[in-house]
């Protein structure tokens, strides 16, 4: 296994925006999804904060179990791509 860190651990990391000083929870930034990883936008100026790596199938299944709302989504996307 690669050393990235669970996408699901902490859906209330706050990142801060290196240009305006903007800050607050990932679950409220912007995204842009590429293969494997998110892009986070600052939802105020646009600048690049950073990117977190897309979880896995199996990742996004045990968090969809806990309840993760976000995760539920996500299950929702990768079952309608079969279909
Ligand atoms: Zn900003």
């Amino acid at each position: 296994m690669s050393n990235d860190r669970e996408y699901f651990d902490d859906p209330e990391e706050r990142f801060t925006c290196s240009r305006c000083g903007w800050s607050g929870a990932r679950s409220t930034m912007a995204f842009e999804l590429f293969d494997a990883l998110f892009e986070i936008r600052c939802p105020a100026c646009g600048q690049r904060i950073g990117v977190v790596s897309y979880p896995t199938e199996d990742q996004v299944r045990k968090a969809a179990l806990t309840g993760n709302a976000e995760a539920i989504r996500m299950l929702e996307r990768i079952e309608g791509r079969r279909n």
